[in-house]
């Protein structure tokens, strides 16, 4: 699904990530762990181009999207994005939020649009919810809304950044319990977590990320019971 070969990105002078190769196989769901300021924020948004790398290439399928030639609209269209905060646009419904980029990006008629997007979220329990808007929501709601959001275009790629890190202890459950949810559908996700423990249960692969390298990835129950560089160990004794 995606392929990062040598990705390098610098902020001025700074090395914030540095020769970073990492493949995404279809279904899997990568966690990005690793300290503040380790680079996860910035590798997700290298993958949707919000930020443009200096030197490696990103795959995307069989699309170099690395290439300067690709717009970032075409290549977002394939990619779902949850941040931290909620991006809901407040003056929008929530039924407005779900369906404004398959309307406005992929074409699809409002009746068809505004169909899957009461499907997707009558699963989440929020079809009540379709014609309030953001602000009449809890945050747990709001941020569901927003992986709803993400997948109503179908996207190849989910990537996740720190999704819950803004919400009430009470609220993340219902946020990663959603997550669970679209891994048992299959759904490709990066995602970037301080959550160890829902990474160890949830996560196919972990990629420790220290410094913009990757220091150490394997499969979840590999990192966390046996890592095998000193720094994964100090990073992850840190949470235990
Ligand atoms: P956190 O766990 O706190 O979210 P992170 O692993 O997501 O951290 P990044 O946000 O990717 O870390 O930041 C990596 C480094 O890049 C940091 O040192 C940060 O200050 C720097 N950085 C990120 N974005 C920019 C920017 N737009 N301009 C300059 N420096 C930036
Ligand atoms: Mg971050």
């Amino acid at each position: 699904v995606l392929r990062l070969e040598g990705v390098r990105k610098t902020f001025d002078e700074r090395v914030v990530l540095d020769g970073v190769d990492l493949a995404v196989a279809p279904h899997e769901v990568i966690a990005l762990i690793g300290a503040s300021g380790s680079g996860k924020s910035t590798l997700l948004r290298c993958i949707n181009l919000i930020e443009r790398i200096d030197d490696g290439r990103i795959w995307l399928g069989d699309r170099d999207i690395s290439d300067p030639r690709v717009t970032a609209d075409a290549v977002r269209a394939r990619i779902g994005v949850v941040f931290q905060q909620f991006n809901l646009f407040p003056h929008l419904r929530v039924i407005d939020n779900v369906t404004l980029a398959s309307r406005a990006v992929l074409k699809v008629p409002r009746a068809q649009a505004e169909a899957t997007a009461l499907a997707l979220l009558d699963r989440v329990g929020l079809a009540d919810h379709a014609r309030s808007y953001p602000d009449r929501l809890s945050g747990g709601q709001q941020q569901r809304v927003a992986i709803v959001r993400a997948i109503a275009t179908n996207p190849e790629l989910l990537l996740l950044d720190e999704i819950t890190s803004a919400l009430d202890p009470q609220l993340v459950a219902e946020v990663l319990d959603l997550v669970r949810e679209l891994k048992g559908d299959g759904t490709t996700i990066v995602m970037a977590t301080h959550e160890m423990a829902f990474a160890r249960d949830v996560a196919d692969r972990v990629v420790f990320l220290d410094g913009g390298v990757i220091v150490e990835q394997g499969p979840a129950a590999e990192v966390f019971s046996r890592p095998r560089e000193e720094r994964t160990r100090a990073f992850l004794h840190r949470f235990l």
